[in-house]
């Protein structure tokens, strides 16, 4: 069998979120315990909480929505890089570690993921992120898709750019991603965002598979 990677977060009440976001809330609203027939419970939560994926309409104004997000781009051959001690990403970090020719998808392992193991509670600002030229770097390079292991692509202070270069280059971004437990590599990425009409993200259960 091969080796299957959960690089998704687990949803919990807890989990950080979003500085101006609610955090999830997940709650129990039938309960087999009270005489429920059932144990049922509902949700309530931002589509960016968590592993995700950014539909295009997050940052462009004619973007497309969650439910259009192609498959055919979350799912397949994928690479690992790790950039433990990069601060901000940019087109010379990424340049640097030289990122394998024909790569589509790339995933970011950096500072971050360490974080992850912590079980934190609270959001924090200072998170590793890429900078504009280094998503302009990835443009050029015809990445299609990059994943990152923190709630956002972009620095905190500066959001728009990095996601506007990749969106309106067609980029597929996942964010929130634990990549703790992995280490640099080929791998193949299965990353299924919900089917959520008209929304700007998407959560998404991310697995990295072992190629045989
Ligand atoms: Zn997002």
């Amino acid at each position: 069998m091969p080796k299957i990677h959960d690089i998704s977060l687990t949803l919990t009440n807890d989990l950080p979120v979003w500085h101006e976001s609610r955090k999830p809330e997940f709650k129990r609203v039938r309960k087999l315990e009270d005489g429920d027939i059932a144990n049922v419970t509902s949700m309530k939560m931002s589509v960016h909480a968590g592993t995700h994926v950014d539909a295009p309409c997050h940052f462009l104004k004619n973007g497309d929505s969650a439910e259009n997000l192609p498959l055919e781009i979350l799912i397949g051959e994928a690479v690992v890089i790790e950039l433990p001690e990069v601060e901000m990403i940019s087109a010379e970090d990424l340049k640097q570690i030289k990122i394998p020719e024909n790569t589509k998808r790339l995933l970011i392992k950096t500072r971050n993921s360490k974080e992850w193991e912590k079980k934190p509670k609270e959001f924090h600002t200072d998170y590793v992120a890429i900078l504009a030229d280094g998503a302009q770097y990835l443009v050029e390079k015809e990445i299609q898709l990059v994943g990152v292991d923190y709630l956002s692509v972009a620095p905190f202070e500066d959001l728009v750019p990095t996601h506007e270069i990749l969106l309106k280059a067609g980029v597929v971004i996942i964010e929130g991603l634990d990549l703790s437990k992995v280490n640099s590599g080929h791998y193949q990425l299965y990353c299924l965002p919900i089917k959520i009409a008209g929304a700007d993200g998407a959560p998404a259960r991310a697995i990295l598979v072992e190629s045989p």
